[in-house]
């Protein structure tokens, strides 16, 4: 936290504004928008899984269609497709940025076409904060005239070509859950084209209450609205923003010094200067025929001196939930996540924390 959430929240509650509206919600909606610098509309809501939803809703999949997902990403990507009614295409990933294959991409669209059904959407991610490859993925999307959910619930405050990620898509989603970059407690928001788009987002997100002086609903509701008190929180929240994105990326450099000269090890970085991360987590990859180690072995060294770091997301398409899917790719993904590890990336890691990750795993290396 930054200090000053509690203000807004304490204005929430001196104004008695303790309902899923009022001046936080409208404050942090054109905080967002002013800060990704763009001409569209911001909804906050009550967290990123809800946008994903709200998102396909409005694109207008139902029970049957087919969406094509990363594959490589954090389940809450996919579950709404499951929500729907319609079945997911996991697409695996390219190596560069660990997102969406453009390759795979255009492979997998044109085989649900030759098979009698061309998906009704796509869902990119920008994952740990990296941009996918967004003008291929893009070029794709057009040609074959399919709509586009952005996930840039890891890379707020990212940007691709200068353009913030999240504003790329039909529908750009973001979120606010306590592990993300910046945090409400819970949150999420989703950014439309228009501001006809965000009412009727808003209209389904505060259960659908058509317009008459009695409780009708002529549609199906959620309740998926952020309240003003949350809002308050990421008003705050939005000051610490860049500062939050300074201390990962310094993060970053930290781990790129500490492997700069070990064979096998790799920092995933930015593939050129088209590409600018948050990095929200900072990554590694060991290459074990080298190192003589695996990330498990790491990851189990560095949790006995009480250091946490975990596995790289473990791609949709080898979960049990999703195994039946059609998948379309190689090993790419899989192998991420058999080699790769996430590292404590926090923007609060102290000087001494710094200096115990950094000695147990040089110490772990030259053992
Ligand atoms: C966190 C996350 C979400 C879901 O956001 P919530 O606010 O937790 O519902 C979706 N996609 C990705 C890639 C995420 O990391």
């Amino acid at each position: 936290m930054g200090g000053t959430e509690q203000k807004y929240i304490k204005e929430a509650f001196e104004t008695n504004w303790i309902a899923p509206l009022g001046p936080n919600v409208t404050g942090f909606e054109e905080d967002l928008k002013t800060y990704l610098l763009t001409e569209k509309e911001v909804g906050v809501l009550s967290s990123g899984t809800a946008a994903i939803h709200l998102g396909l809703i409005l694109l207008g999949v139902i029970v049957g269609d087919e969406v094509i997902c990363q594959s490589m990403t954090f389940s809450a990507s996919a579950n709404p497709i499951a929500y729907q009614g319609a079945t997911p295409i996991f697409v695996d990933s390219e190596e560069e940025t660990w997102n969406m294959c453009p390759n795979q991409l255009e492979e997998a669209i044109k085989d649900r076409i030759s098979k009698g059904k061309k998906p009704k959407a796509i869902i990119v991610v920008h994952l740990y904060g990296m941009p996918a490859k967004m003008d291929e993925i893009l070029a794709i999307a057009k040609k074959y005239e399919i709509t586009l959910i952005e996930d840039a619930a890891e890379a707020l405050g990212s940007n691709y070509k200068g353009q913030k990620c999240g504003t790329f898509g039909d529908y750009g989603i973001l979120s606010f859950n306590g592990n993300k970059i910046i945090t409400t407690s819970g949150g999420g928001a989703l950014v439309c084209k228009n501001n006809k788009l965000k009412e009727k987002a808003i209209f389904l997100a505060t259960q659908a209450r058509d317009d008459a002086p009695h409780y009708q609903h002529s549609e199906i509701g959620y309740n998926y609205r952020m309240s003003n008190i949350i809002a308050g929180i990421g008003r705050g929240q939005m000051e610490v923003l860049d500062k939050h994105i300074s201390l990962r990326r310094a993060m970053n450099q930290f781990y790129k010094n500490i492997f700069k000269n070990i064979e096998g090890i790799t920092v995933f970085e930015e593939p050129n200067k088209d590409f600018f991360s948050n990095h929200w987590l900072s990554c590694i990859i060991i290459e074990s025929d080298i190192t003589g180690f695996n990330r498990e072995d790491l990851r189990k060294e560095l949790l006995s001196k009480n250091i946490e770091s975990r596995p790289l997301w473990k791609p949709m398409h080898l979960q049990p939930v999703f195994k039946d899917f059609p998948f379309y790719g190689n090993t790419v993904s899989e192998t991420l996540f058999n080699k790769g590890l996430c590292l404590p990336s926090g923007s609060n890691l102290t000087k001494k924390d710094k200096a115990l990750i950094a000695k147990s795993i040089l110490d772990y290396i030259n053992h």
